[in-house]
């Protein structure tokens, strides 16, 4: 049971999303440590960052300013005045004793995001808070605490209930991610932790009350969103079809098991004890310092994509798959300036390149891996073009310019793949490859362009496939027309 058989049933699925994102600072958010991925462990840790008594933490302005240009790009409302709260809990990974957050002056309230459907999903309010540590529990009988991770500088974007199934909230956090990326706020690397997610969900009659609320935390991959909505949707279903009620609770996914298990309930939730940190006075933005990082906010995916769509033709597949990443959308812009074939390069690039990335074995995962420029596809989109190349030529020089740094056009002669341009050798393998096929040559005579089909291949075969199909075909269609 899933999704699709609690609508069947007439229930509706109500979901919200909390989603933790790490901002792209350089340093920590009370400290100046380093904020890296991948360091070894407790290597960028201090004695603010590792709690100790006495010290006082200074907040990172760059913090503020990524956080207020995230409050920004989701249309936000920016809050007149704002403060930081400690959260309190004990837990190895937390040596303070307690979270630097923020309670009831989050950075902002309000802001959203539309759908495809043009759904607008409302964000409930967006506020800053620092991360903590890593315990790490699966090294034998101990558990190693990393403190790298102790301090550095989280949004956490709080959604209002308004998702109705496990492909919205894919959907929701897509563009969320793509936003975030777009605005410079994270690199939303959910491999790397830096951006994680909680859902809710819960399951009601139409307009009836609520339903009880469940809670699963950590969810660290799109994959393990979708699955543990499926399955705690099936769950929550046969639990009410049975006549039985829900506890409220907290529960983890087992990604490896494919099922939710309970990890606290309602009774022993925390009371964090919210205070004011005394140590950080409150802040305030100036609106002319408000209007000035809003003038700046670098062009975001929605409004990219619409400009690709108007200005440059591309489909709407095509101009989603582009804006999927600013990384891929950025590369794309660099190879449109050396191009006038934005169709062709963004055909290029999201099948014959893209294809490079899905391989088995590929150690290349994006863009950033590939050992060519942007010039260079677009160097070897208008050979193709051109027709000095075939497509599948094309195809193999690509494979060429993974392996040796190389300009396109020297890997085409190199490999031997120009297409020989001639006309005397094309109409010599084409007066020869229609010596014996009358019937095709009747049939092109008689309006049946179709049958060139059968005529083209034997004179490509004939070339050795270095003729261009293109000019294939008109010089067929000149012998054949007047011989
Ligand atoms: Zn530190
Ligand atoms: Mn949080």
């Amino acid at each position: 049971m899933s999704f699709a058989s609690a609508t069947q049933r007439g229930w509706e699925v109500v979901i919200g999303l909390e989603t933790h994102c790490q901002l792209a600072t350089a340093t920590k958010l009370f400290c100046g440590c380093r904020h890296e991925f991948g360091a070894a462990p407790n290597t960028n840790v201090c004695a603010v960052c590792a709690g100790h008594p006495g010290t006082l933490p200074v907040l990172n302005r760059e913090a503020l300013e990524l956080g207020l240009r995230a409050a920004l790009a989701l249309e936000c409302e920016v809050a007149p005045r704002s403060k930081f709260d400690r959260k309190h809990y004990f837990y190895c990974d937390l040596p303070k004793g307690f979270q630097i957050s923020q309670y009831d002056q989050p950075l902002c309230k309000g802001g959203g995001i539309t759908l495809a459907s043009g759904k607008f999903v409302r964000l409930t309010r967006i506020h800053l808070e620092e991360d903590a540590g890593k315990a790490i529990h699966d090294r034998g009988e101990a558990t190693l605490v990393d403190l790298n991770r102790a301090g550095v500088p989280l949004i956490e974007a709080v959604s209002e209930p308004d998702l109705s199934s496990p492909q919205e909230a894919h959907e929701y956090l897509s563009a969320l991610k793509e936003i975030l990326q777009f605005a410079g706020v994270s690199e939303c690397d959910m491999e790397k932790g830096s951006l994680r997610c909680d859902v809710n969900v819960s399951l009601q009659r139409p307009g009836g009350p609520r339903g009880v609320k469940v809670e699963i935390k950590n969810l660290n991959s799109f994959a393990n969103i979708v699955a543990a909505l499926e399955h705690e949707i099936g769950r929550q279903l046969a639990t009410l079809e049975a006549g039985a009620s829900l506890a409220q609770e907290t529960r983890l996914f087992d990604a490896g098991a494919r099922v939710t298990r309970t990890m606290r309930t309602k009774e022993d939730a925390h009371d964090y004890r919210y205070l004011p940190d005394p140590d950080l006075p409150p802040f305030t933005f100036e609106r002319a310092h408000l209007e000035r990082v809003r003038s700046v906010l670098p062009e975001l995916p929605a409004a990219r994509r619409a400009r690709y769509i108007k200005a440059l033709g591309l489909s709407d597949y095509d101009a989603g798959v582009l804006t999927q990443s600013r990384a891929l959308s950025d590369w794309f812009e660099a190879a449109l300036r050396h191009s006038d074939a934005p169709k062709e390069l963004a055909n290029w690039l999201t099948n014959e390149v893209a294809a490079l990335f899905s391989e088995a074995g590929s150690a290349l995962r994006s863009v950033d891996d590939l050992p060519f420029k942007p010039f260079d596809l677009a160097e070897l989109v208008g050979l193709a073009r051109a027709g000095r190349v075939t497509r599948a030529g094309a195809r193999t020089i690509l494979r060429a310019m993974c392996e040796r740094p190389r300009a396109p056009r020297e890997l085409m002669r190199e490999l031997g793949l120009e297409t020989v341009g001639d006309e005397a050798s094309l109409e010599r393998w084409c007066r020869e490859a229609l010596v014996g096929r009358d019937k095709a040559v009747a049939d092109v005579r008689a309006g049946e362009e179709k049958a060139l089909g059968a005529l083209i291949g034997p004179v490509l075969k004939l070339a050795g496939g270095k003729a261009d199909p293109k000019a294939v075909r008109e010089m067929l269609l000149r012998l054949i027309r007047a011989p």
